[in-house]
C-alpha cells in the first residue's frame, strides 16, 4: 500500500521508538514516520496521522487532514486544536482500558469503604482505633459520567455488591445500575451518593462542574474520586469541604496543572491521596492494535471510526 501515516507526538526518542516498533508490527504495509521525518511537501499531503498530545506548530502543518487516530482515550487538547478545522478525532477506544480503570475505580471505592485513609494516617501515629464502616451494600457509589469508562466501572462495582448510580448527558440503561441524566437530576444524584466518582470528560458544561455548591449537596463524611480531569473539580472548593470534615476524603488522580506543583496545597492535604494520572494507562500493544486496525480499515473502505461531536465537545 505503502501510503505515508505520520506519527504526531512530543515522545521521548525512547518513547517514540516503542511506539513505531509496535505500531508497524500492526500495519507494515504502511510507511509510518514520525512527523521529524517526513517532509514538508509530504506532510502538506496527508489525510490521516496517530496523534499523542501534537503540538500546535505540528498540526499547523498538517493542511489536508481529514482524521487523527488519537493514542489517548481523554482528547480534550485535541478538541481545542482541531475544532475549528472539523478534523474528525477519533479517541482511543480500547477495553483494556476500560476494564484497567474499571479495576482502579474498585480498588479506591473499596478502600474508602473499608477506612483505608483512616487507618493510614493513624500509622503514621501509631494509633490503633478500629472504625465502624458501612457495609459494601449499603455503600452508595456515584459515577459522573456513563461513557466508556463510567459503564465499565459502573457494572464492575455492581458485581461486587455496591450499590451503584450513575449521571450521564443522556438516558441510559444498565441492569442493577440506578441511571440519572440531564442537569436537572444532579442534585438528587449527588445527594444520595457516599463516593463520588469522577469518570467526565472535560468540557465547557463540565468544567468546575464540582464547585462549591455541588460539592455540599454530598452527604457529610462522603468521598471524592478524581479520575477523569482536573479541571472538573474546584480545588479550593474541595480542601475547604475537606477541612470542614464535611467531606471525608479525596483520591485525586488528575488536576489542572500536571505535575502537580510541589508548592500545591493538595500534596500536604491528609485526607487526599494523590496519584500521578495513572488510573488506566494506555497499553501500548493493544492500542497499537487498535489503531492500526482504524487505519487499514479506512485506507480499504473509506470508513473512519465513531469520533468527537464538536458540538458536545467530547
Ligand atoms: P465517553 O465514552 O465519551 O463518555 C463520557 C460520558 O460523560 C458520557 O456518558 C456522557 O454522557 C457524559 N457526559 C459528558 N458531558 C456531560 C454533561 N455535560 N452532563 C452529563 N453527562 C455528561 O468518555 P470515556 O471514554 O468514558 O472517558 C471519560 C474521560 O476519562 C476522558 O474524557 C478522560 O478525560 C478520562 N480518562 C482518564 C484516564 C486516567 O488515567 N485518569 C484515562 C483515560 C481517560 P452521554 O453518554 O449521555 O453522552
Amino acid at each position: 500500500m505503502n501510503s505515508t501515516i505520520a506519527l504526531v507526538s512530543q515522545f521521548t526518542p525512547e518513547e517514540e521508538r516503542r511506539w513505531l516498533t509496535a505500531l508497524n508490527a500492526r500495519m507494515s504495509d504502511f510507511n509510518l514516520l514520525p512527523f521529524s521525518k517526513i517532509s514538508p511537501d509530504e506532510l502538506l499531503k496527508l489525510r490521516v496521522a496517530i496523534v499523542a498530545n501534537p503540538s500546535e506548530r505540528q498540526i499547523s502543518q498538517l493542511t489536508s487532514l481529514k482524521w487523527v487516530q488519537s493514542l489517548w482515550a481523554g482528547v480534550e487538547q485535541l478538541v481545542e486544536q482541531l475544532e475549528d478545522r472539523q478534523i474528525k478525532i477519533v479517541p482511543m477506544n480500547d477495553p483494556n482500558l476500560a476494564n484497567d480503570m474499571a479495576n482502579s475505580v474498585l480498588l479506591w471505592c473499596l478502600h474508602l469503604q473499608q477506612n483505608t485513609p483512616i487507618y493510614q494516617r493513624q500509622q503514621s501515629q501509631m494509633i490503633w482505633q478500629p472504625h465502624s464502616n458501612k457495609a459494601v451494600k449499603e455503600t452508595r457509589i456515584g459515577i459522573l459520567g456513563l461513557g466508556k469508562l463510567g459503564q465499565h466501572s459502573a457494572i464492575r462495582l455492581k458485581e461486587q455488591g455496591f450499590k451503584v448510580s450513575g449521571w450521564s448527558r443522556s438516558a441510559k440503561n444498565i441492569q442493577g445500575v440506578h441511571c440519572y441524566f440531564g442537569n436537572d437530576r444532579l442534585e438528587e444524584f449527588i445527594s444520595n451518593t457516599d463516593i463520588l466518582v469522577s469518570l467526565l470528560p472535560l468540557t465547557k458544561e463540565t468544567e468546575n462542574l464540582l464547585d462549591t455548591q455541588r460539592l455540599s449537596w454530598l452527604p457529610v463524611g462522603s468521598s471524592v474520586i478524581n479520575f477523569s480531569r482536573g479541571a472538573i473539580l474546584d480545588e479550593a472548593a474541595l480542601i475547604s469541604a475537606l477541612d470542614k470534615n464535611s467531606i471525608s476524603h479525596a483520591v485525586l488522580d488528575v488536576f489542572r496543572k500536571e505535575p502537580l506543583p510541589a508548592s500545591h496545597a493538595l500534596w500536604r492535604h491528609s485526607q487526599v491521596t494523590i496519584l500521578p494520572h495513572i488510573a488506566a494507562a494506555t497499553n501500548i500493544n493493544s492500542a497499537s492494535k487498535i489503531a492500526a486496525n482504524n487505519i487499514i480499515e479506512y485506507f480499504q473502505n473509506d470508513t473512519i471510526p465513531a469520533s468527537v461531536n464538536f458540538q458536545k465537545g467530547y
